[in-house]
């Protein structure tokens, strides 16, 4: 059985080699994958039998889509917009927006891949999905940005509803633009259908605590990491990379928690503070104002800025966090994290770390917290949102952080449990990917093949 497990998953990923062979990241997040997935193959031959790997690297369908809009000097741009809506078995498709330059059909499909385990993870009623467009909100106006997002929407709101798609924010996408994204949606199909996206200002349909989620979770997750084996963020130095959402976040619950933080960064660079990072500037520079990092130091002049954002890996420290993009540590940032004895890295951004980099972490025993458990605190909250917007009715801050720190735990463990079971303990990433494909394995068994 063990052999029939390993050529079925040769034959299959052999299959999406030729048939994806220019998507890169894809090809790496589905590789990661079936690398973890052996062993469950061995036990579980009915996956075999209802071609269970291959209908779920298959999304069940891309929607791609113009975006014309007009730019405030009156010219014609034209984008381009995507949906990847990858598995219902466990919900409707839910996942965020991505408005990045970089944004293809490979990223987008590799993210929305992601979301499948991650959302069953988060034991809630939510399938995977992820949408975006190539559209680069930097530099644009709020009027270009409107513009841009009510087009989108145009077009996207054929495929959304909040028993179909649910989307949410991601990188570049924020609550401003999930408030002209449900302004227009609602304006369609004139109504006002709560449910359709989350991440929506708390004052208007969205949920307290959705924002703070992610980096939250992310903090917690590796918190419950370290003290398995007898440590703590109280007295670790920490390095956030990005300055985003989950970044903010998650520096906030690092310093709640007794860490000192000493790096972040955007696109532009990175600033090192040596007393501890003051959250309050980066929320001013970063949340309520579109300012780059590097204005950090004027504020704080005592701190250094470095225009190389690939660099804060540099910094020794005892907890890495990345929390900025797909790959942003590869084996050599990787080699001189171990280098300066780094103890944990926890994954806020999606796929953040190389293969070869996560091979030289475990290969070291650095403690490794995986984005599909990880920064799956987000998605959690995103779907309270759902609920509540379900119930017409809120819940207070106090009340979803509990649950969410519940969630973060329950993951945890599961992902122990599966790691454990499928033979390797300890090992969170194996754990994660196990644990989320069995959720939405059985559900796919259960619901036919189709
Ligand atoms: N974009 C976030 C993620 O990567 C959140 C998705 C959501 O809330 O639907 O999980």
């Amino acid at each position: 059985s063990k052999k029939l497990a390993n050529d079925y998953v040769h034959e299959v990923y052999e299959l999406l080699k030729r048939r994806n062979s220019d998507e890169k990241e894809f090809l790496q997040a589905t590789r990661e994958i079936f690398d973890s997935l052996r062993p469950v193959f061995a036990q579980h031959p009915e996956y075999i039998s209802n071609g269970v790997l291959e209908r779920l690297t298959e999304p069940d369908r891309i929607i791609t889509f113009r975006v014309a809009w007009e730019d405030d000097q009156g010219k014609v741009h034209v984008n381009r917009g995507y949906r990847v809506q990858f598995n219902s078995d466990l919900g409707p498709y839910k996942g965020g927006i991505r408005f990045h330059p970089s944004v293809n059909t490979s990223i987008m499909k590799f993210l929305a891949f992601e979301q499948i385990f991650k959302n069953a993870l988060t034991g809630q009623p939510i399938g995977a999905g992820k949408g975006g467009s190539d559209f680069d909100p930097k530099g644009k106006s709020e009027r270009e940005v409107m513009r841009f997002v009510q087009s989108f929407i145009t077009e996207l709101s054929k495929y959304i509803g909040p028993d179909m798609d649910v989307p949410a924010g991601d990188i570049g996408v924020g609550k401003r633009e999930i408030g002209y994204m449900f302004g227009q949606y609602n304006r369609l199909k004139g109504g006002y259908e709560a449910g359709v996206f989350t991440g929506k200002d708390p004052e208007h349909g969205g949920s307290l605590g959705r924002k703070e989620a992610t980096g939250y979770g992310t903090v917690y997750f590796v918190e419950e990491m370290l003290k398995d084996k007898g440590l703590s963020f109280s007295g670790s130095t920490v390095v956030v990379s990005g300055s985003g959402n989950v970044s903010t976040y998650a520096i906030d619950k690092a310093i709640q928690l007794g860490a000192k933080v000493i790096a972040c960064s955007d696109s532009s660079g990175y600033i090192y503070d040596e007393k501890g990072i003051d959250l309050k500037t980066i929320k001013y520079l970063k949340e309520e104002n579109n300012f780059r990092i590097r204005d950090y130091v004027k504020v704080h002049p005592h701190a250094e800025f470095n225009d190389d954002c690939t660099k804060i890996w540099t910094i020794p420290c005892d907890i890495a966090l990345p929390c900025a993009t797909q790959n942003e540590i590869d084996e050599k940032s990787a080699r001189i994290l171990v280098q300066n004895s780094v103890k944990a890295i926890g994954e806020g951004a999606n796929m953040p770390c190389t293969m070869e980099a996560i091979n030289r972490f475990v290969a070291n025993d650095v403690l490794f917290a995986p984005a599909k458990a990880a920064n799956a605190g987000g998605v959690a909250v995103s779907a309270m949102e759902m609920s509540q917007n379900s119930m017409r009715l809120s819940w207070t801050t106090e009340e979803v952080d509990e649950k969410l720190l519940q969630i973060m735990k329950d993951i945890y463990s599961s992902c122990l449990y599966a790691a454990d079971t499928y033979g390797k303990p300890g090992n969170l990433i194996v754990g994660a990917n196990v644990a989320g494909f069995l959720k939405v394995a059985d559900a796919m068994v259960a619901h036919g093949i189709r």
